[in-house]
């Protein structure tokens, strides 16, 4: 690929006589069918469409070459012989098909049809079928940045490509001899390809340009924003709001650009992936007129997303929504959203006694962190409000303790209480490539199952293939479980202790980490493996 010639398209190889037509052919198209695009001359296209203004009357071609007043056609379908006469007569020019594999096709469709000026999030449509492309992001990425012709274009057509994929983070960093780029899919960073070190150079200052940094300065890190619009799902404008910070590294700086679609994705509580008995009995929860739901989990567990969409299904016109976060992450429609600011004495338990001269019906604190915070949000959920709050513990059950370790009076915590959540991302089976498979006893033995109690046909598990990464798993949904009191419970949570606690709920039963992991794994979602890897042993161990 480094000699001079490979870098002239086929045609002007051609017509240099440095190969014949018949070698120009098979230069173009392999014999698997697959078009090599970027030995394509776009004169050939621009001749041969000029002479079709009514472009869409023509079949799938791709126009190859132009030689002895020929035009050479690839086409993923037979064509008949009039439309092979209406395209001779229009061109003035004998016509040929060549046969080409229909992924080329749609390939060069989408080259033609890429506006790297613009980013988009538009799925890739298959033109021959109109059903969702499975994309190889890699591949993708790299054809259309080769269409790319200055730094801004390249950036839009990586951010376009990582919205594409659901990714949540671009990661640009610099080697010896090249720039690596990177996207965070579901949790997890993936290599999607690379820059040469100068192109490379020049796309961080660009970004750092874009983002309002000092491009003079490259010895410190530094950090801005980008606000930019882009084509969403369904072709509407989106705004899209991303954080840019860059580090100095030993080959020159290195650059994350964190994601934040301004469209809002809070809106529907089916798609949490809580088990449809754990809905039932959380979305009565949510309705209740007043009481404290607590929701719990490690940074990354999604839990702001449950909490943000559940905030969004209760928010009705008639109803007062307000929140105190640290900080607001998302800006949601008809809720009244503040923000901690400790220096003008905006605490979350000022912030909170605020809301509460303003008549709320629903409130969210972010985060309960102290007493008088405790206290207040405590003394509002007896007292007519809906409160919704998180706190940083392991499980569900660990959340009583500690709220009784921040301090309110346990008789007021377990009247005001009606729930706990606890919740974890589960990576989910890729739906190309799952396929039956029987677990084995030690597989089993982790969710405290034997052999005889369940129906082993359900399992699954992803081979792996080009859409997952060869991973197996595509996309994320949270695994719940879901505590609800009754009055028992909470007079155990008054004068008991948490070992009466579990026994009580062992034997009344509830929606745990385990049962919810057996409901995951033995309905295809997940795997086994995967429950192991997110959710806590202590959690599973546990027999309900
Ligand atoms: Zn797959």
């Amino acid at each position: 690929m480094t000699n001079s010639t490979s870098l002239l398209s086929a045609w002007q190889q051609l017509r240099n006589r440095s190969i014949t037509c018949e070698e120009a052919l098979n230069v173009l198209i392999d014999q698997e069918g697959m078009l090599k695009l970027h030995l394509l001359d776009p004169e050939v296209s621009q001749r041969f469409f000029r002479e079709f203004p009514d472009r869409d009357i023509l079949p799938p071609i791709i126009p190859l070459l132009l030689w002895r007043n020929c035009y050479y056609l690839a086409s993923p379908v037979s064509i008949s012989e009039d439309m092979i006469k209406v395209m001779s007569d229009r061109s003035f020019s004998d016509i040929k098909i060549v046969p080409v594999d229909e992924k080329s096709y749609s390939s060069w469709f989408h080259t033609q049809h890429l506006d790297p000026t613009r980013i988009s999030a538009m799925p890739l449509v298959n033109p021959l079928t109109g059903e969702l492309e499975r994309e190889n992001v890699s591949e993708t990425t790299e054809l259309y940045l080769s269409k790319a012709v200055d730094q801004i274009e390249r950036i839009k057509t990586l951010l376009s490509g990582a919205l594409r994929n659901r990714a949540s983070d671009i990661h640009l960093e610099p080697f010896k001899d090249c720039l690596k780029i990177r996207y965070r899919i579901d949790g997890i960073l993936r290599k999607i390809t690379t820059l040469s070190p100068e192109v490379g150079r020049k796309v961080i200052v660009a970004l750092k340009v874009m983002s309002n940094m000092d491009i003079a300065e490259s010895r410190r890190p530094q950090d801005g924003r980008i606000g930019e619009n882009y084509a969403g799902g369904k072709g509407s404008n989106q705004g899209l709001d991303m954080r840019v910070s860059v580090l100095p590294c030993v080959w020159g700086e290195k650059a994350v650009i964190r994601l934040l679609p301004e469209e809002n994705p809070f809106t529907d509580l089916h798609n949490l992936g809580f088990a449809s008995q754990a809905l039932d009995i959380y979305k009565k929860l949510l309705h209740q007129p007043q009481g404290m739901i607590i929701f719990t989990g490690p940074t990354g567990s999604g839990k702001t997303s449950t909490l943000y969409t559940s905030l969004m299904n209760v928010a009705t016109e008639d109803i007062n929504v307000v929140t105190v976060e640290d900080p607001v992450e998302y800006v949601l429609p008809g809720i009244t959203q503040t923000q901690v600011h400790e220096r003008a004495g905006m605490t979350l338990a000022a912030g909170l006694r605020a809301i509460l001269r303003q008549d709320p019906d629903v409130i969210m604190v972010g985060e309960i962190r102290d007493r008088e915070t405790a206290d207040t949000a405590v003394r509002a959920a007896l007292t007519g409000h809906l409160v919704l709050t998180t706190l940083h513990t392991n499980d569900a059950l660990g959340a009583i303790p500690r709220l009784k370790d921040i301090g309110p009076d346990p008789g007021l915590i377990s009247d005001a209480l009606l729930g706990i959540v606890g919740q974890r991302l589960v990576r989910k089976i890729c739906s190309y490539c799952a396929a039956q498979y029987t677990p084995t006893e030690q597989e089993l033995s982790v969710l405290g199952l034997e052999k005889a109690q369940i129906d082993l046909s359900t399992f699954r598990k992803g081979k792996g293939c080009a859409n997952c990464f060869k991973t197996g798993y595509s996309g994320r949904e949270a695994i719940v479980e879901l505590l609800d009191l009754d009055d028992i419970s909470r007079q155990i949570i008054y004068d008991g202790t948490m070992t009466q606690l579990y026994r009580y709920l062992q034997e009344r039963g509830y929606i745990s980490f385990r049962w919810a992991a057996i409901d995951k794994v033995t309905t295809g979602v997940t795997t086994v493996e995967e429950v192991q890897r997110v959710v806590p042993y202590s959690a599973l161990i546990r027999k309900q």
